[in-house]
């Protein structure tokens, strides 16, 4: 494949080296996606305590002075199929602890550290590495914001850049009192730039200087722009909306495969699927005659989690089942458990993270429902479309995106995937599991729905040539 152009990915996480959440399966996921797309892509990353043991096998590349307080090196290597940099600043980034925290809490020198990554990313990318240099700049969430800003304001040499967003509830909160020290203009602190309520945020600087801003999914890009969603961001994202777009993430169809669990299916042989429904009723002790749907979710707010107690007592007394997986907010994991104790051979709840048991769950359960009040992009819902689990979601970003609803016109055409129900309350929600008890009892419209389903693509070549193009035209 011709080379088409060369990508720096600015990251704090990338699995497999380092993961809190969703953002690093997508930076993980990303070079060997792109390299399909004809885009050579290296990450960089902070070299985190965990990651330290990988420098002997790296080559010093880049040195720093005076990064906050220290010296900075860039190690290169390639590393578990990923072309890696890693930052090694034992000061900042050589500690016990999460990558944004530690056991007091948030480090109390995270824009120090996240502007330290920036500002080497976007030295790296303007002046180029051991004859290496990058067309774009592809930053991700807060951690990455001051990197757009770098080059907008230190000269770009050339570069583009490529704003991301995972998640907008973390916006890289900074002390105006940091202005000078984390290298940004003076002049440039007024509200139509790098001023955010009398302070700094380096996701909204990141959003003013950007070349182009994305999110993970095209509602979400919609929505982001909305007070309800934007959570104080939606006028910045709106007076660039002509520069925002989003791009669904995919998921891991290898780790993701009907074909590779045990019992194994396909949309060709779902006898394996019933086979797996046997057994995982028989392991929960839940044996309906209706719909057995899942949850498998962080325990929160966002969620919807504590809609479930109020509609789940007329989808069992319909012959519904449900199989609750998940943690997080104390109350919620309660109200699961106490929704377990009211429905015995119905209702069942683990509490705990357990991928093993989501792979079972998956395979074995009719339906997947999440109710999520907002959702980037989400996962769950794919999960659920691969392996004939059928979604029942909130018609909220990355949900809205990826499920075609049942409905007389859908079912007709041969398109439906799932159920969709808008907005994220109770009577809405009950009604879409009364839809999905009437299409359980309507063996044909099911199945039709189940391939629908399976076919539908979840993989990540849709979604890396999109980035592909975004990129082609940016350096066009
Ligand atoms: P978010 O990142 O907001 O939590 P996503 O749907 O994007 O939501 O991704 C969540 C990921 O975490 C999915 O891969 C989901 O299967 C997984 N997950 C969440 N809770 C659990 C759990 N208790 N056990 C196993 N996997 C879980």
């Amino acid at each position: 494949m011709q080379i088409r152009g060369r990508v720096l990915s600015v990251a704090s996480e990338c699995v497999p080296f380092i993961k809190t959440g969703g953002l690093a399966d997508v930076v993980g996921a990303l070079p060997s996606a792109l390299a399909g797309a004809g885009w050579e892509t290296r990450v960089l990353i902070p070299a985190y305590r965990a990651l330290r043991g990988h420098l002997a096998a790296m080559e010093e590349v880049w040195h720093e002075g005076a990064l906050f307080g220290g010296d900075g090196r860039v190690y290169f290597g390639r590393i578990d199929g990923v072309d890696l940099y890693l930052l090694d600043a034992p000061h900042l980034y050589d500690r016990d602890g999460g990558p944004y925290s530690g056991p007091g809490g948030d480090w109390w020198d995270n824009p120090q550290r996240f502007a330290a990554l920036s500002w080497v990313g976007a030295r790296m990318a303007r002046e180029g590495v051991s004859g290496w240099k990058p067309d774009v700049l592809h930053a991700h969430d807060w951690q990455a914001g001051f990197a757009p800003a770098y080059l907008a304001y230190h000269g770009a040499g050339g570069v583009k850049s490529v704003l991301t967003i995972h998640n907008i509830a973390f916006q890289g909160w900074a002390n105006v009192g940091l202005l000078s020290d984390l290298r940004l203009p003076r002049e440039q602190f007024h509200p139509g730039a790098l001023e955010y309520f009398g302070n700094l945020s380096s996701l909204k600087a990141g959003l003013v200087t950007a070349d182009w801003i994305t999110t993970v999914s095209p509602t979400y890009a919609e929505e982001l722009m909305r007070p309800a969603f934007g959570m104080g961001l939606e006028g910045v994202i709106a007076a660039r909306r002509d520069r925002v777009s989003g791009i669904l993430n995919g998921v891991d169809t290898a780790v993701w495969s009907p074909e590779a669990e045990e019992p194994a299916f396909s949309v060709k042989t779902l006898s394996g699927k019933a086979k797996a429904r046997a057994a995982l009723s028989a392991e929960f002790g839940v044996d309906v005659p209706g719909p057995l749907a899942i949850v498998v979710s962080r325990l929160t707010d966002q969620k919807g989690i504590d809609l479930l107690p109020l509609v789940i007592p007329d989808f069992v007394a319909a012959g519904g089942g449900l199989i609750v997986l998940g943690s997080g907010d104390p109350a919620l994991e309660g109200a699961m458990r106490a929704l377990a104790a009211r429905h015995p051979g119905r209702v069942a709840v683990r509490i705990g993270y357990d991928e093993g048991l989501s792979h079972r769950l998956f395979s074995g359960a009719d339906a997947v429902l999440v109710p999520s009040r907002f959702e980037p992009c989400g996962l769950t819902q794919m999960y659920g479309l691969r392996y004939g689990t059928l979604p029942v979601v909130a018609a909220t970003g990355g949900l809205a995106d990826t499920v075609i609803s049942a409905s007389p016109a859908t079912l007709a055409a041969g398109v439906a995937t799932g159920i969709t129900f808008y907005p994220t309350d109770a009577l809405a929600f009950g009604q879409a599991l009364s839809k999905l008890l009437a299409l359980h009892a309507d063996a044909k419209a099911w199945a039709q729905t189940q391939k629908n389903a399976m076919r539908h693509p979840v993989g990540w070549e849709t979604s890396a040539a999109a980035y592909a193009d975004l990129f082609a035209g940016l350096v066009r």
